[in-house]
């Protein structure tokens, strides 16, 4: 027997009262039934999202609702700017080139956070730009972004800031209409506790006069036609229905912890890995660390390969599943996610499956120095 153990950065662990939703029948969404189900989704997105905005619901990954974005708030030709931090951010440029935007793209070394005054240099180079597309938590990488200072740079210039909140919404603090971000993004199978399926996406007033002006081709991504269904609990195509049903379940228990309570205990868990990092020698890889997942670099003396089968191990010998880096990070950097349906044992038995897999490799660890170390930071918060 093997426990399967999921700590990736989406898809997570599912709660079981979660997973017992999908085996109810589904209903059909052109009913009051569904109607009085999408409305307890859409009361609780608000709530998540911290907007008095419409959240759309739209039945892909997050991508889609990227995609979404571009496709509805731009014309070919618009000039925006793309925060390229990591993976995530090259996608808002891939996505915005081929819908013909010209896309002014900050490359930012891999492990950084965009630098404020580095967009506020390119904010003075390109005036006709219309917004900055960025992530909040690069995902690829582990760093922050200091969405706070983007979006009030964006505002001070006129430009819509472009938030892709997949691994930041319902983990740490986003207010949306507060802070005005004008376009706000998630989906299901990161912090929302659901399987991949759903994403959201919320627009300010700014946001939504842009849709109308919008000439890029769009379709299934309408999101004028999205809205005008959704605010009478409907959708314009067939929805994710089981999605939506596990929805309600696994947002009312997160409503039911908190936002604070929510956003601390993805510091406190953060605290706790950056501390078993720091107990096994292990150097953080990200200069700013994000409360989402941490990043940890491969000690030198092990190959690329030997990188690699660290993970390997803990997958098959010890059925705990975490992600390594993408592309040139491959085998140079492991990704320990703490979010969703995570708690400090969830970390505690992530790092006790960490300290065996570099023991069979023969690096020196002394076993519970990083299991031990969870516990003081976790006790001491
Ligand atoms: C997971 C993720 C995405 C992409 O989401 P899909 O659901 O795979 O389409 C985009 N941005 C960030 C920051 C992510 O973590």
């Amino acid at each position: 027997m093997k426990k399967i153990r999921l700590l990736t950065p989406g898809p997570t662990a599912i709660p079981e009262q979660v997973l017992s939703k999908f085996a109810e029948p589904v209903i059909h969404h052109r009913t009051s039934l569904f109607e009085a189900k999408f409305k307890q989704l859409q009361d609780h997105l608000k709530w998540l999202f911290q907007t008095r905005q419409e959240v759309l619901t739209l039945t892909c990954t997050g991508t889609g609702a990227m995609e979404s974005a571009v496709a509805n708030l731009f014309s070919p030709g618009d000039e925006v700017i793309v925060a390229n931090i990591g993976k995530f951010g090259e996608r808002w440029t891939k996505i915005a080139k081929t819908y013909q935007l010209q896309v002014h793209e900050i490359l930012v070394e891999r492990g950084h956070a965009l630098s404020l005054s580095v967009l506020e240099s390119k904010l003075k180079e390109c005036p006709n730009a219309k917004a900055v597309l960025f992530q909040a938590s690069e995902t690829s990488t582990g760093a922050l972004n200091p969405v706070k200072g983007i979006v009030e740079l964006c505002k001070k210039n006129g430009l819509l800031s472009v938030c892709d909140g997949i691994t930041a919404v319902g983990i740490l603090d986003l207010p949306m209409d507060e802070w005005g971000i004008d376009v706000l993004i998630t989906g299901s199978q990161k912090a929302l506790m659901l399987p991949p399926g759903l994403a959201f996406i919320a627009l300010s007033d700014r946001a939504w006069s842009n849709a109308e002006k919008s000439k890029c081709p769009k379709f299934y991504f309408d999101l004028l036609r999205e809205k005008k269904m959704q605010e009478k609990q409907q959708t314009a195509w067939t929805p994710g229905i089981s999605l939506i049903q596990g929805g309600v379940e696994s947002l009312g228990m997160l409503r039911e912890e908190g936002l604070p309570a929510i956003f601390k205990r993805h510091e406190v868990l953060a605290r706790c890995t950056r501390s078993a990092a720091e107990a096994l020698g292990l150097e953080l890889f990200s200069s700013a660390p994000s409360p989402v997942l941490t990043t940890v670099k491969v000690p030198t003396r092990f190959s690329v390969d030997e990188g690699k089968k660290i993970q390997k191990i803990m997958q098959e010998k010890y059925g705990v599943i975490i992600t390594g880096g993408q592309d040139e990070l491959q085998g140079r950097i492991l990704r320990l996610s703490h979010f969703g349906y995570c708690d400090v044992f969830d970390v505690a038995t992530g790092i006790g499956a960490l300290e065996l897999a570099l023991n069979d490799l023969a690096y020196p660890v002394e076993f519970g120095k990083g299991v031990g170390a969870v516990l003081k930071a976790f006790h001491q918060a």
